[in-house]
């Protein structure tokens, strides 16, 4: 999931607590889902890497679901590039793994969708934006969801895909839903640089957190030890801790 284009550590970021303080204290408006649902909706999740998906989206994918979407991924990349000179995790076993994790994964969802591979260049997003652009163009319709990474995730892709998701949802008259992802651990609440004014919170029915939970547990190429360089999970249990919480929190603008 990390490239290796900017150095952090995730162990060094922000803890959940922090977080979970922060909504008890300044609690967020509830994300009205009937704003959006109408017949026919398709929800577009626009994935950097396999995990994304799950991570920022896990909850609202089977809410939507739920209330009779359909939902299409957008996998931008196969995550190739997430294990650099790991002799455990050679490219090729990446692309054929993390993309068998992201099906599983979306199966243990219980929803039915379609995953698109656009098989772009992990780590190098911000050269494609245009290609992804006009993938999404083609594909989102007037009204539709598009849920996408934050434009300020604090990952050079998922701004990549952040910045084409918000420019295509603007030019479709579609509805953007922005999922912090790195910024959980890489931003902090008295950093002032989530817009949480524009914050919204679905809770999470325990069946949802299970299921989501279960989804995440596929990752396993993303959440083990790579012993053959001895670099500990990209998927911390700290960095796990943000997307255990039983609520997901975007940022949305009226249209
Ligand atoms: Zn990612």
């Amino acid at each position: 999931m990390v490239s290796v284009m900017r150095k952090f550590k995730p162990e060094e970021g922000t803890d959940e607590e922090a977080w979970a303080t922060r909504f008890k204290t300044t609690p967020i408006a509830a994300l009205d889902l009937e704003v959006f649902v109408r017949r026919g909706l398709t929800v577009h999740v626009v994935a950097p890497h396999p995990d994304d998906e799950i991570l920022g989206a896990g909850g609202l994918l089977q809410r939507f679901s739920r209330l009779g979407a359909r939902a299409i991924i957008h996998a931008l990349t196969d995550g190739e590039a997430s294990h650099p000179n790991s002799a455990m995790w050679p490219r090729l076993k990446l692309i054929q793994t993390r993309r068998e994790e992201s099906l599983e994964a979306l199966r243990t969802l219980k929803i039915s969708f379609e995953r698109r591979r656009l098989l772009l260049p992990d780590g190098a997003l911000p050269e494609h934006e245009s290609t992804i652009s006009s993938a999404l163009r083609d594909a989102v319709s007037e009204n539709d969801v598009v849920i996408a990474p934050w434009r300020f995730d604090g990952h050079p892709d998922h701004e990549a895909a952040g910045r084409a998701a918000r420019d295509v949802a603007a030019e479709r008259r579609a509805h953007l839903l922005e999922t912090p992802i790195w910024g959980w651990n890489r931003s902090a609440p008295n950093q002032g640089e989530m817009p949480l004014d524009r914050a919204r919170r679905l809770d999470l029915e325990p069946e949802e957190q299970r299921r989501k939970a279960e989804a995440i547990a596929r990752f396993r190429s993303q959440t083990d030890y790579d012993l053959s360089t001895g670099r500990p999970p990209i998927l911390s249990s700290k960095v796990l801790a943000h997307f255990r919480r039983p609520y997901e929190v975007v940022f949305h603008d009226q249209l």
